[in-house]
């Protein structure tokens, strides 16, 4: 059963009234527990595909269906519930508030939730101890290496348990050291039974996803088990 559906996604930018297709008819199954890399040139389309598949933005045309329920045409709030609930979002930026501890930062996404504070702390220390890092759970951004703070942000990604993790360049700013142990830290996670898919542009990176798309000029070039 695939978590991810797409059939024939479209996506326009638009200059005033003049359209900008992007997305030109992309088609895609991702089955549960898949770990896959979206690979292709600046400007194929990588981050344009991740934030429909992540339900920050929809199509302009085709269909997309998350865990059987169609969002290509829901309205914004029921898709922002869809993304709170579902999807777990990991950003090149690592986008962590500096003045918040490790622990805190991972809870932000539980407050939205409405999740009391006790409990929010025991799953934000659930999180980091996915993520090797339950004895930094007290430190802020300035005393956590690089790849300390893109476990901090995988942890907060994972902590309402989503069905899917979504990464965007997630080793774009780590060196090739830290970026191998973030995407053996992303194995792991994909290994415990989540469905990850992140775009990267480099090739030994890919390398570590047991499945590479590939994007050209917003159209699937390729698609191959690794
Ligand atoms: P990639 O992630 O593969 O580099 P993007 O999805 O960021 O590609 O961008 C694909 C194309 O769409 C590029 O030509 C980019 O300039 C354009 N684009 C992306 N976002 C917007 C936007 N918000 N408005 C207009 N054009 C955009
Ligand atoms: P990436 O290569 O990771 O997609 P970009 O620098 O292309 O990063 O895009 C960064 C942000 O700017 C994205 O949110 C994208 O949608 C937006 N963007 C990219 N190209 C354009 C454009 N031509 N016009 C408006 N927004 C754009």
């Amino acid at each position: 059963n695939s978590i991810i559906h797409l059939e024939q996604i479209l996506k326009n930018y638009y200059m005033g009234t003049q359209a900008i297709p992007v997305l030109k008819g992309v088609s895609l199954d991702i089955h549960q527990n898949e770990y896959v890399a979206l690979m292709g040139p600046s400007g194929s389309g990588k981050s344009t595909l991740m934030n429909i598949l992540g339900c920050l933005d929809t199509p302009t045309g085709g269909k997309y269906v998350l865990n059987g329920k169609d969002v290509s045409k829901m309205p914004d709030d029921e898709l922002a519930n869809v993304r709170n609930g579902e999807i777990g979002f990991v950003f090149q930026q690592f986008n962590l508030l500096p003045r918040l501890t490790a622990a805190e930062n991972v809870a932000l996404p539980l407050i939205y939730a409405g999740v009391g504070k006790k409990e929010r702390l025991e799953r934000a220390m659930e999180a980091l101890k996915q993520v090797g890092l339950e004895t930094r759970s007290h430190h802020k951004s300035n005393e956590l290496s690089g790849g300390q703070i893109q476990r901090v942000a995988i942890a907060r990604a994972l902590v309402n348990n989503p069905s899917l993790l979504l990464a965007d360049e997630p080793t774009g700013n780590l060196d090739s050291k830290t970026s191998v142990e973030v995407m053996e830290l992303f194995s792991q996670i994909q290994q415990a039974g989540n469905t990850v898919v992140l775009v990267t542009h480099e090739e030994d990176i890919a390398a570590y996803a047991k499945r590479i798309v590939r994007l050209r000029d917003g159209l699937i070039e390729s698609d191959r088990l690794n």
